[in-house]
Parts: structure tokens; sequence; C-alpha cells
């Protein structure tokens, strides 16, 4: 049977970027060799990192001031090298949820972190919006997409200071105007990649500032004079994360993926507001077109594991939520299909005709 991947990292890839995958582990580009085995300074894996870096600048439209780096340690290790290299005394953070507070709590061993906002008292159901950015701090940490909540900023927001934003679960989701941001960084395996990597687009400038010595390996300056090759990078998941980069373009780039992504989102949100056993925990005006994030009425409360394995049974994969969250969590990354976001609101319906 077929099925719907709606986990929530490591997530859905398209088939096309799996299927190249697989053939490159076997033979790459018919060198008689596997991805797998191949030196990272072969001829044909500078290609394939360079072409990467490229796509990543041709997609997004990153500015020439700005440089894209492949790393890993995933998101997480972002969370420390960002203070590392950019907090000299002063970080102001904004709390949207679990990230965003792990990446504040990192903060707070380099200097003085300010919370500007919190929506931690309302479980993370929205996000903040009226609050003061102190313009003596080094930079501004935001979220973009909460992926455990299921809240999402849409815009750019405009920062007096250096912008720094975690977008994980977002990234290539939608247009950014990356001159907005000083930093923008993730984990790759939410929407472009499997896990082992973390992509860092940042502008060149906001770096040697602070006078703190930086070990050489959580230096960007080290990664952006190496061309991501101080050592050798996450070379099987870059190959991966270039071939969704090549199918994205293939099919209209971030500007068709916000229009996919929003005709799905619109598609399951109306089954969730429109039923009457299921609601969304996210506010309106917030919810994200990345992860759905959904629970049983009080009322029918005692469906709750009924529905998990009633949809599990009709092939719908990993829509547990998460567990500070309870109920559902539906993740329509870029490469689901609405075909599945369908399947999975016929699957809501039915239960709903049965209960
Ligand atoms: C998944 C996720 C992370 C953690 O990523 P790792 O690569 O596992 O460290 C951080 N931030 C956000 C928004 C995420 O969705």
């Amino acid at each position: 049977m077929k099925k719907h991947n709606f986990g929530a990292g490591p997530s859905i890839l398209a088939n096309e970027v799996i299927e190249k995958t697989a053939q490159a582990v076997l033979n790459f580009n018919g060198s008689g060799l596997s991805i797998l085995e191949m030196s990272h300074r072969s001829k044909d894996f500078e290609a394939v990192i360079e072409e990467t870096r490229q796509l990543f600048i041709e997609i997004l439209n990153i500015p020439e001031s700005y440089s894209v780096l492949f790393l890993g340690g995933g998101a997480s290790l972002q969370f420390c090298m960002v203070p590392f290299n950019l907090m000299e005394k002063k970080a102001a953070y904004l709390n949207t949820g679990v990230w965003a507070n792990k990446a504040q709590k990192e903060a707070k061993g380099f200097g003085e972190v300010v919370e500007v906002a919190s929506s931690k008292d309302a479980n993370y159901t929205f996000i903040p919006k009226d609050y003061v950015i102190p313009t003596d701090a080094d930079y501004f940490h935001i979220t973009t997409n909460n992926t455990i909540y299921g809240t999402e900023l849409y815009t750019d927001i405009d920062s007096p200071i250096t912008l720094v934003a975690d977008m994980s679960s977002d990234i290539f989701s939608r247009p950014l105007d990356v001159s907005k941001y000083g930093m923008i960084y993730g984990g790759a395996q939410k929407n472009l990649a499997p896990a082992g990597l973390a992509f860092v687009i940042i502008k060149n400038d906001i770096l040697g500032k602070v006078s703190r010595y930086i070990p050489t390996m959580l230096s960007y300056q080290t990664h952006i004079d190496n061309g991501s090759m101080f050592n050798t990078p996450p070379v099987l998941p870059i190959y991966s994360a270039l071939e969704t980069l090549r199918w994205m373009k293939a099919n209209g780039g971030v500007v068709e993926m916000q229009k996919r992504n929003q005709a799905k989102a619109e598609l399951l949100y109306n089954a969730i507001d429109n039923s009457k056993m299921f609601v969304g925990t996210a506010v309106k005006e917030d919810r994200s077109i990345m992860n759905v994030c959904f629970v049983m009425k009080p009322e029918y409360k005692e469906f709750e594991g009924d529905f998990l394995k009633f949809a599990t049974a009709a092939g719908m994969d990993g829509i547990k939520g998460h567990r500070s969250v309870g109920g559902y969590r539906a993740s329509i990354y870029n490469a689901m299909p609405i075909e599945s976001v369908q399947a999975l609101v016929d699957c809501m319906n039915e239960f709903e005709k049965q209960h």
C-alpha cells in the first residue's frame, strides 16, 4: 500500500530525489564509483557542491555579499555557533517554541540574553507581534516556522539590528527577501535532504566583530574561506540537496512551491475548521503552511487513539502530534503532493461519518 509520509523530520523527499540519490549510491554519473566512496576533493564532487551553492543563490535570490555554507551538526550546533561568532555582549531572542527556546538557552553561555517576547504561557499557539528589539543587542534571533506547534512567520520582518533566523522547517517554502537577514540557517532534513546536513546563508560583513577566540571548526570564517571543505562535508546529503534543488527549479522554484503549499494547507485547514471532531491548535493568523497541528475536540477526546489507528491503517504515516502538543500533526513539506493531503482529508471525513 502507498504510504503518505506526514512525518515532521527527517521527512518526505520528492521521489525523483530518492531515485537519483539511489542511483548515485550505486554508480555516480557513470564513473563506476559510488558517491559513498568518492573523495570529497574529486572533480565530480566539487561540481556537486558548487552547483548546490549556485542553486541556493539562484532559487533564493541571495545577494552577492552573502556566503552559503554546508555544515555538519544539524541546526542544533548552530544554536551555539551563532552566539559564538556573533555575540559580543548581548543578544535578543523571540521565544516561539521549543527550538527557539533551545537556541536562546545556548546564547546564555556567551553573554546577556534579552527575551523580547514569548508565547510560552499559551503553549506557543501564536507568534508574539508586539515587542521592542533592543538596538544595542548584537543580533535578533527568530524561528520562522515552529515545527512542533505549527505556527509560522510568513513575512520577512524588519529588524534594526542583524536578524538571524532558524528556517529549518520552512526554507524554500516561499520566496524570501534574504537582504533583510544577517544569517539564515537550518537543518536540511525537513525540506531539502536527508539528515546530517545544515545550511547557513550568512552576510559576510557581520563576522569578525567578536573579541573571543573561536575554535577553528566553529568559526563561520573557516568554512567561508574553505568553501565548506575545511574538513569532509556531509557528501551524500549534499548530493540529495542538489537533486531537491534541481527538482524545485524544474517545478517553478519557490514561487510555485509557495502556491502549492498554500493550496495544500488551505485544503487541510478547511477540513479541520469545518469538522465536528477536529480543531486546530494554532491561532488562525499564525498557522503554518508546513506543519498542521490539530486535536480532537474535548467531546470526542475518547476517539483520539482510534483515529490515529484508523489513519495509520489507511496509509497515513507520521501524523502523531509532538508530545508537548498531543493530538495530530501533518507535515506537508514541499515534496508532499496535494493528493496525499486529500487522502488525509478523506480519512478524517470517513472517520467522522463512522462516529
Ligand atoms: C528540527 C528543527 C531543529 C533541530 O534540527 P537538528 O538538525 O536536529 O539539530 C531546529 N529548529 C527547528 C525549527 C527545527 O524544526
